[in-house]
């Protein structure tokens, strides 16, 4: 296709920070052990696979979802254990829910907030699409380093809180891409900060399947704090669904930037069809807790690695030389993310996902024979 003097003019009406940053980048994984994007290793068994395409194919594709969300919001709600008084919102993925709390807090500068952007805050290294949503609308960022291990910095956070006043906090719960949970005492004091100075925080719990700890029990205890969470990790990431519980006049104001029919029909029955079969889920789960714990002894034994201790279905490994490392792995066919140019804080570090048993045996051979 040949670029007309015409494009080019066109392509000028596109906001300039948007033509200087680069796509999210997703890698090419055809034919590797895919350990680069915390995926789920197992399909669907084969008669799940059976009954779901028949109902898949018995639905009105003509027409526009329609009260069909309402039952996937209340077994989601049942199956999160939502709280009284809280009301649940869906989105395509929760990528999509990060995007809405970003659109619906741009406020634009004025006397009422000094001037200032509203703004997002989040402990850095952290999961790349809180400062990419807040960037794309108009929000600053603020990435609070963590310490060296990877933990909650309280001073620099509780004076972050306090000079910038966030309209928005996020605490991934674990982080993504250190694994690692928080300690609670610190979160809590974040979360009365933040709520001091009237922002909203938002748990993200992408991966509370492998989680020995999450935050729904503790939700009630707050008015300002949203609980985030998807089905990705769980087993479908190739749906995209994803939810958001808060308290109810939180959710209903945050709903009305929703676009109206976000949920497709497809992903609406799949998530359905998946909460009813979540037996399968949960043993995936713990197949994956097991195997975790089979890598990081293996990984503890490996001489020139140093692997972190994890939450979720990712380890994040620090090698003498991340980038030989990661070229290694892939010419073994292996992929992971090298996430070493992230952050100061991840040099020479790659984050794998746990895959199968299979898969994690080809990831140690290619490791071993890459460091
Ligand atoms: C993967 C991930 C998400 C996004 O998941 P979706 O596929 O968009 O639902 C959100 N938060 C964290 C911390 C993640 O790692």
């Amino acid at each position: 296709m040949i670029m007309t003097e015409k494009t080019d003019l066109a392509i000028r009406r596109i906001r300039q920070d948007i033509r200087s940053t680069h796509a999210y980048a997703i890698q090419d994984s055809a034919g590797m052990v895919k350990l680069d994007a915390m995926e789920n290793p197992h399909r669907l068994p084969q008669d799940l696979q059976e009954k779901l395409g028949q109902r898949l194919g018995a639905l009105a594709f003509n027409r526009y979802p329609d009260g069909r969300l309402n039952d996937l919001r209340h077994a989601l709600a049942a199956y999160a254990g939502m709280p009284e008084g809280f009301d649940i919102m869906l989105g395509n993925g929760s990528d999509e829910l990060i995007s809405l709390l970003a659109l619906a807090c741009a406020v634009p500068p004025s006397a009422a907030n000094d001037f200032k952007p509203a703004s997002v805050l989040a402990p850095v290294p952290g999961f790349v699409m809180y400062a990419m949503s807040a960037q794309l609308q108009g929000l600053a960022f603020h990435g609070v380093p963590l310490t060296a291990d990877f933990e909650l910095d309280e001073v620099a956070m509780l004076s972050a809180i306090a000079q910038h006043k966030p309209s928005i906090t996020y605490l991934a719960y674990p982080n993504n891409p250190t694994a690692n949970l928080w300690d609670d005492a610190v979160i809590e004091h974040i979360i009365l900060a933040a709520g001091e100075q009237g922002g909203l925080v938002v748990m993200d719990e992408a991966y509370q399947p492998f989680s020995s700890k999450s935050y729904i029990d503790r939700l009630a205890r707050h008015s300002h704090v949203l609980l985030l969470r998807t089905l990705s990790k769980f087993g479908l990431a190739g749906v995209r669904l994803g939810y958001m519980i808060g308290p109810q006049a939180l959710i209903a104001e945050i709903d009305k930037v929703r676009p109206p029919y976000n949920i497709s029909v497809l992903n609406c029955e799949c998530a359905l069809f998946a909460l009813e079969n979540k037996q399968v889920f949960a043993a995936q789960a713990i197949d994956l807790r097991a195997q975790r714990a089979m890598l990081l002894e293996a990984l503890a034994n490996l001489p020139g690695v140093q692997a972190y201790p994890s939450d979720a279905n990712m380890i994040l490994l620090r090698v003498a030389d991340a980038q030989k490392t990661f070229e290694g792995m892939k010419s073994h066919q292996v992929l992971v993310k090298n996430v070493s140019k992230m952050h100061p804080l991840l040099v020479n570090c790659l984050r794998l996902t746990v895959g199968t048993a299979d898969e994690n045996r080809l990831m140690l051979t290619a490791l071993n024979e890459s460091l």
